[in-house]
């Protein structure tokens, strides 16, 4: 029961990952700041290195390192991170997910982006 609970944690995290990294990916600008090109990149970095499951972080890291994030614009990088939740679903022998429709599988939120950093325009509601 244990076993069959941390598993379930497991699943339970990489749902929750994916969400939040499509959702935030459906809401990535057409056309990104510096900065934000910057903090995608740095997220999926970091997940390569501190996701709670150290197997999954390793093959992430050979996978990302093997396939950099595509960061250039909002449809790029839906589409890159759409390529690599498949690399992950073929190795778990899950179903591959057809790319084309991940726009409408992932909608924004509708809430706007913070505007980043200093030097960076701010804009309103
Ligand atoms: P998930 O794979 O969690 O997907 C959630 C939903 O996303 C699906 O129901 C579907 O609607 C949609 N979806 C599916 N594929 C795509 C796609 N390609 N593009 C867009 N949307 C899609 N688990 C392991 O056991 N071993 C691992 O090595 C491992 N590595 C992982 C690495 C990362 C970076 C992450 C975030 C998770 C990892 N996981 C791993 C967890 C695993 O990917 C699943 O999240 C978990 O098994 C639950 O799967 P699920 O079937 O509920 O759907």
């Amino acid at each position: 029961a244990a076993v069959n609970g941390a598993a379930a944690a497991k699943a339970e995290v990489g749902r929750a990952t994916w969400t939040l990294l499509h959702t935030l990916a459906a809401q990535f600008p057409d056309r990104p700041t510096r900065q934000q090109q910057r903090d995608a990149r740095t997220l999926v970095d970091c997940l390569t290195r501190i996701y709670p499951c150290g197997d999954c972080a390793r093959h992430f890291a050979e996978l990302v390192r093997r396939n950099p994030p595509i960061v250039s614009s909002g449809p790029a990088f839906r589409r890159w991170l759409c390529q690599m939740h498949n690399r992950v679903n073929a190795r778990l022998g899950k179903a591959l997910f057809n790319c084309d429709l991940v726009e409408s599988r992932w909608a924004p939120l509708g809430c706007s982006l913070a505007e980043a950093a200093a030097g960076e325009e701010v804009v309103g509601e």
